[in-house]
């Protein structure tokens, strides 16, 4: 591992924002009546709710277990009535199905999980299963279970721990990594051990001095180190992360475990902490909520199934009309067109984007200046590839490598053509998937 990160090709300067919640201390979220918890918030399968209308339940219980390899469970977010299997609004716009908990008022712990305090001569094997009975995923955004990242099949000898915080606006990791430094870096720890590793490292962008500084009180005790990075959207992709920490490439088409790594957002690190030494599921995670249209952005501490509605009513409600609505951050997050979509474990911001930013441009054919190639740091073709699909040519383009993409939104982000670039990547990666399963159907 080198002392000097290494700068990834390519990436953007947007104006990140931060500073409208970078200095707002974690507030817990009051109790809310009532939780309507999404069911499917991992990558991989949905699990299989387990509760019917009517039961009651402790916080931390189990309200679907886990359904395959890929998939972990859900629990209660406080305890109370299963008062409704309904659907709700997802964060795709589709309604999806979920869980209504009416809150009794106690907040009361269920039986849970026994701690492992004794994690360093704890088995592996065991931690490794405490991390997927506590439903733990990616909670950077990705929402991939993280009990799968640490069943490699291939050697590893690098663990990384995501604390990057590229996206403009957020800042949900900032402070967690500088409230909570010793529970980031003992999660670490405690992944490294699962491993079979001697140690993990931290990645942070050097915005966030006062986070490395916390960090760092804490990292030798555990053989954790702190590593700066450069700060240049999108530094925390998990391949960018991975060179700019290793100087190793992960190959197009490939995972972090085919450099030798394995990636955990700083987050998740947290919630494996809260999972082994206290027997805490994972119900609950920081978000920032935030965006110039608000009267007080900052970041709470939320319980799975908080309506987005209730989340902005804490920032204060709105001082000017936003333009759009949206879970996670500028570059990679997902427009919303319901305030009745809930907080899941994958969101870390919710953001209202001010008219002035989110203006409407219309798309104008390409006039090739080369922009988007030079940003993009996956190394592929962007405006071809854009072409390649406007022409439903989905074949050529994943000639092209559009399955590498990584949907950073930087090409957009330059295009001074205003072409819809992201979009048209996402188009042409669901219309390749589906004519695969079409094709092995046959
Ligand atoms: S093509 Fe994909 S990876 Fe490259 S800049 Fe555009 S969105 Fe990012
Ligand atoms: S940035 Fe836009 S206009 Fe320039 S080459 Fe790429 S797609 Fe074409």
């Amino acid at each position: 591992m080198s002392d000097k990160p290494r700068k990834f090709k390519g990436g953007v300067h947007p104006n990140d924002s931060k500073a409208l919640s970078a200095a707002k201390a974690v507030q817990d979220a009051p109790l809310l009546d009532s939780y309507n918890v999404i069911v499917h918030q991992n990558i991989g399968a949905p699990p299989e709710v387990i509760v019917k209308k009517g039961d009651t339940v402790k916080k931390g219980d189990l309200l679907a277990k886990a359904s395959g390899f890929v998939s972990v469970p859900l629990h209660a977010p406080t305890s109370g009535t299963v008062s409704a299997l309904e659907k709700c609004p997802g964060p795709t716009c589709i309604s999806v199905p979920s869980i209504t908990i009416t809150a009794d008022g106690e907040d009361a712990w269920g039986d849970c999980m026994e701690p492992i305090s004794d994690w360093q001569n704890a088995d592996p094997a065991a931690l490794k299963q405490r991390v997927a009975d506590a439903g733990i995923v990616g909670m950077g955004g990705a929402g991939f279970p993280s009990h799968v990242k640490l069943s490699p099949n291939k050697p590893i000898d690098t663990l990384i721990l995501n604390g990057a915080e590229c996206e403009p606006y957020l800042t949900a990791d900032h402070r967690l990594m500088l409230e909570e430094a010793e529970k980031v870096v003992l999660g670490a720890a405690i992944l490294a051990r699962i491993l079979g590793l001697n140690g993990a490292t931290i990645g942070v962008e050097n915005n966030k001095p006062d986070a490395i500084e916390e960090l760092n009180k804490i990292a030798g005790k555990y053989n954790v180190k702190v590593q700066g990075l450069r700060v240049n959207y999108p530094q925390g992709a998990e391949k960018q992360l991975i060179y700019a920490l290793t100087g190793r490439e992960v190959p197009i088409g490939g995972l972090p475990m085919d450099a030798g790594c394995v990636v955990q957002n700083v987050a998740s690190a947290a919630a494996v902490t809260d999972a082994v030494i206290n027997g805490r599921p994972l119900i609950e995670r920081i978000t920032t909520v935030t965006g110039e249209p608000l009267v007080n952005p900052g970041n709470w501490r939320f319980r799975l199934g908080t309506p987005i509605s209730k989340a902005l009513e804490l920032a204060g409600g709105i001082k000017t009309q936003p333009a759009k609505l949206l879970l996670g951050g500028p570059m990679m997050g997902f427009a919303q067109n319901s305030l009745d979509v809930t907080v899941m474990k994958n969101t870390s911001g919710i953001l209202l984007i001010p008219v002035e930013t989110a203006s409407q441009y219309t798309s104008e054919p390409c006039i090739r200046c080369g922009r988007c190639v030079e940003v993009c740091p996956m190394d592929i073709l962007p405006a071809t590839i854009s072409q390649a699909v406007e022409n439903e040519r989905f074949d050529w383009s994943a000639q092209l490598n559009v399955m590498a993409c990584i949907e950073c939104g930087s090409c957009s982000y330059v295009c001074p053509s205003h072409r819809p670039l992201n979009q048209h990547f996402k188009r042409a990666k669901a219309e390749i998937a589906a004519a695969r399963r079409k094709e092995q159907k046959k």
